[in-house]
């Protein structure tokens, strides 16, 4: 693949994720060309992004947006070809055509797409961490019936991915010598705000992250730390290791992404910037090692890295994650499900930041347990959670009514 130029497809270019990717791809053109570029509503970065990077295809969330982009495209002479909807998403992911795709759409939205491109056994950059959460022992499966390559973008799963040996077995990673995995976290924005002041947070707030810039769901996560709690889970599916040998470490700077300990005292780092420009670089052209345009770390100016425990209290989605992961079967799905609902109603309605974890137990209590069989039973199990959430949210004040 190393003398071959790979054709990649983006999905959810128009986002935080798919800019630094494109961004990587920009300074590699001889090694790679963009096949395929997805966007929900943000039309007019979408409209850039194929002039400069003339992609065959680009798929939009809606007939009028996708109206939108076609004709801006052909006043250029541009000849993407543009069309819309859940299958055209899909036909991208698995066209035979790209080699590489990178999952960055937000949520639950790109569970279908992510399979797709899974199933169809291509390199496979996951920061979709959302779609792992929910259907975990399918997701894994069709890796291993497809020959998919699953390279995570998430930082600490890409740090972790460079602490472990090369080749690890999935066979447990105690057949590595790994005796556990820590998880670092940087805390958000509200790790030292007063615990009484935490109800009355705002949105801009929340989405203000100390140390990345993201796209806002993500955000909020970070400042419940309901992000480390997806994340603890992704851990467990993409490295087959029991919750119990994971620990979140918290570390206010974002230098170590993540650490492997090893039976023999051994912890292995992965330290840097904090730019996701590193690990979507590592994984774009894996095993080699590109250029990131990510500035080199200066430890000295950084001076100390500090780590501590994180409080229970504070941060609650830790805790019903740990639930949920031990729980097992539909329960990662009600979490995931209802921590969608409750945030975007953070962003949108007005429910107060420390109902988040309420709705999401309340949802977690209201929903019965259930085994993933299908993906089906996946999707039943997400709607039906969604559905007692939104139940949840009216129980709390600016809930929509
Ligand atoms: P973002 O909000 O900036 O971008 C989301 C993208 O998904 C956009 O391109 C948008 O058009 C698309 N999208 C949104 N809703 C959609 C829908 N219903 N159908 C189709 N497409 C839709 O988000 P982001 O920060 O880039 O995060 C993307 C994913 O990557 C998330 O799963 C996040 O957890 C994960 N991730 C992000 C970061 C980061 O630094 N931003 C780090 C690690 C993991
Ligand atoms: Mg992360």
């Amino acid at each position: 693949m190393s003398d071959m130029q790979r054709a990649i497809t983006i999905l959810g270019a128009t986002g935080s994720i798919g800019a630094s990717t494109l961004d990587v791809v920009a300074r590699h053109s001889d090694r790679f060309r963009v096949h395929a570029l997805t966007a929900h509503t943000n039309t007019g970065l979408l409209i850039r992004q194929c002039l400069r990077f003339r992609p065959r295809y680009a798929v939009v969330g809606t007939p009028e947006g996708a109206a939108r982009v076609r004709e801006a495209l052909h006043d250029k002479n541009c000849r993407t070809e543009v069309m819309t909807g859940p299958e055209a998403l899909e036909q991208v992911a698995s066209d035979p055509a790209a080699d590489t795709v990178v999952a960055a759409i937000v949520g639950a939205a790109g569970l279908s797409a992510t399979m797709a491109a899974v199933n169809s056994g291509k390199r496979v950059l996951l920061a979709n961490k959302e779609a792992l959460v929910m259907a975990g022992p399918l997701f894994m499966a069709a890796v291993g019936s497809s020959g998919a390559e699953l390279l995570p973008l998430d930082s600490e799963h890409n740090a972790i991915f460079q602490c472990l040996p090369r080749n690890f077995s999935h066979a447990g990673l105690t057949d590595n010598g790994v005796r556990r995995v820590l998880l670092t976290a940087s805390g958000g924005p509200f790790r030292d705000t007063p615990l009484e002041e935490l109800r009355s947070v705002t949105p801009a707030q929340a989405c203000a992250h100390p140390n990345w810039s993201m796209g806002r769901k993500i955000s909020v996560d970070s400042a419940t730390m309901m992000n480390k709690g997806l994340e603890l889970i992704e851990a467990c599916w993409l490295f087959d290791i029991p919750g119990s040998q994971v620990e979140v470490v918290l570390h206010p700077q974002s230098i170590i992404h993540s650490m492997v300990e090893y039976v023999d005292g051994s912890v292995v780092a992965q330290l840097g910037n904090p730019d996701m420009r590193t690990p979507i670089a590592f994984a774009l052209d894996y095993p080699h090692r590109i250029d990131a345009g990510v500035e080199p770390l200066d430890l000295v100016r950084v001076g100390h890295l500090d780590f501590q425990r994180p409080d229970s209290t504070r941060f609650p989605c830790l805790r019903l994650a740990y639930e949920a992961l031990k729980a097992g079967g539909s329960a990662s799905v009600v979490l995931n499900a209802a921590n969608e609902v409750a945030v975007a109603a953070f962003l949108e309605s007005g429910l107060g930041f420390t109902d988040i974890p309420v709705v999401i137990e309340e949802t977690l209590a209201g929903c019965a347990s259930g085994s993933l069989r299908t993906m089906g039973d996946v999707l039943d199990a997400d709607s039906e959670a969604r559905r007692v959430a939104r139940a949840a949210l009216q129980r709390h004040a600016g809930g929509p009514g």
